[in-house]
């Protein structure tokens, strides 16, 4: 059959144009689509963080690392409920994902490595530049690769031959053919209706807001789902915790706070990964927790930077707005406090004299968190806020894949000529393993998917 493409590649995001330079590269005519009048998707939006380990960047710092640790980490983070072929080849991958990224311009600084999980391994590989600069470029190794990108496409239909090869793609009746598709189209955070299938347990939040792009509709899981792929990963993805006080990334608080549950006891230590910070919340009575603090803490609030300002919303005259506009609780004593939240007031006081104590001796002796952060609570009045997770930062339910990329239909068999990336396939387990994980998961994917689905093509020309 008469082909126009070699490969097609569908959203141009960091899975897909990581596929389309490795395609175009082995000599494959390629196509990629965008519905979106730009290239980038998340990945655009994204810190710019990968999680690898043993790679150039790490050595540079005297860091020992290797897949062999990593792949240990990410599995036993996830008392095995994971896709070990998946989860190995990720990590086999990252550190040449991230080698890869250099080669094309991108800097990644040692002195930015940072420990992205709840292991103790600087992992954490952060674009000098963000999303953005690894974006632009993978956009300009497609192009200088000779790949054809069109924008504002909206691929909603695959073409499939007599046999059920996968052949091209039709977008409003104009049919495009190719000897392979990628799908790459991330993940499925702005649909409220698949969030409720497939991701349950962050549709039943209060104020969800999913921060990454609006081109996040799912449509890879419908394309895929066309032609019989099936799905897994239900109900897993990354939800962050937010104090939900203004729509802004929030996420992560200062050190000084104190988190206690309707107990009125502390339950993790306030600067621990988000990782697993959600995940820890949802356990609590009410899956809600209440930051604590008193106004010797408020009146000194100020921004903090590190890479980029964090917790935007929590310096002293905002907080002072929140106080007024009655988004922070306040009471004259822990107790009253407590009464006018709903906490357990008397085990509230033992929670907060305890950690005074702790304060003092500057030893956190119940959470062991970093001394520099313990602020004893003792000058009224006292304030406390819910938080409750709330963030979508990206989902983890989609095609089923296997480490070549193939799409597998629900008797596992690859469904000829389809390869799938990056968000839209399943790869990262429920508990997401560390900042990083799926920048790493759609650059190592996206290589192998435009790798597979080049010699697919090229090898049935
Ligand atoms: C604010 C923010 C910060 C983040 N920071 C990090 C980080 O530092 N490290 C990390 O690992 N992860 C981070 N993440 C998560 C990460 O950015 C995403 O999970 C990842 O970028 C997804 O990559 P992708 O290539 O699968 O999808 P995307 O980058 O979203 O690309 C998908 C593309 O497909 C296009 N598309 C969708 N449907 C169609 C269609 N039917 N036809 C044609 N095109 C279509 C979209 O327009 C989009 O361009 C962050 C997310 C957000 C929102």
């Amino acid at each position: 059959m008469e082909r126009d493409f070699d490969v097609i590649v569908v959203g141009a995001g960091g899975a897909g144009l990581s596929a389309a330079v490795t395609a175009a590269r082995q000599g494959a005519r390629v196509l990629i689509l965008d519905s979106d009048k730009q290239v980038g998707g998340s990945s655009r939006l994204a810190t710019g963080v990968l999680y690898a380990a043993g790679t150039s960047v790490q050595r540079a710092k005297g860091i020992d690392d290797n897949p062999d640790a990593m792949f240990h980490y990410c599995m036993a983070l996830n008392a095995y409920n994971a896709q070990p072929s998946l989860l190995r080849t990720l990590c086999d991958r990252s550190a040449d994902a991230v080698e890869w990224l250099i080669s094309l311009g991108v800097e990644f600084r040692p002195e930015d490595l940072y420990v992205a999980g709840v292991d103790t391994v600087a992992r954490g590989h952060r674009a000098a530049n963000n999303g953005v600069e690894i974006i632009q470029a993978l956009d300009q190794a497609a192009s200088l690769a000779g790949a054809t990108v069109s924008l504002n496409t909206r691929v909603r239909k695959l073409l499939t031959d007599g046999d059920g090869h996968v052949c091209g793609i039709d977008v409003d009746g104009e049919q495009v053919r190719s000897g392979a598709v990628v799908i790459a189209t991330g993940g499925f955070g702005n649909n409220s209706e698949m969030l409720a299938r497939y991701y349950p347990e962050a549709s039943a939040c209060e104020s969800l807001w999913y921060i990454g792009t609006p081109h996040a509709r799912g449509d890879g899981l419908t394309l895929g789902k066309s032609v019989g792929a099936d799905l897994t990963g239900f109900d897993q993805g990354l939800l962050e915790m937010s104090p939900q006080m203004v729509k802004e990334l929030d996420s992560y608080l200062p050190g000084w706070l104190i988190y206690v549950n309707r107990d009125g006891r502390r339950f993790i230590r306030e600067t621990g990964a988000y990782a697993v910070m959600s995940g820890v919340i949802l356990k609590q009575v009410g899956k809600e927790a209440f930051v604590i603090f008193d106004e010797a803490a408020r009146a000194a609030a100020k921004v903090i930077v590190t890479y980029k300002p964090l917790a935007p919303s929590w310096t002293a005259d905002r907080l002072a707005e929140f106080i007024k506009e009655g988004k922070i609780v306040q009471g004259n004593t822990i107790e009253e406090l407590a009464e006018n939240v709903g906490i357990k007031a008397s085990t509230l006081a033992t929670t907060v004299e305890n950690y005074n104590a702790d304060c003092d001796a500057g030893v956190d002796t119940m959470f062991f968190k970093d001394p520099s952060h313990l602020k004893p609570i003792r000058k009224p009045p006292f304030y406390a806020r819910r938080i409750r997770p709330g963030l979508i930062s990206l989902t983890a339910t989609g095609l089923r894949i296997d480490r070549h990329t193939h799409v597998l239909n629900e008797a596992d068999r690859p469904i000829s000529g389809l390869f799938a990336a990056g968000e839209t396939a399943s790869v990262l387990p429920a508990r997401y393993m560390a900042g990083g994980a799926s920048l790493s998961n759609n650059t190592v994917f996206g290589r192998i998917a435009g790798e597979a689905a080049a010699r697919h093509a090229m090898s049935n020309s």
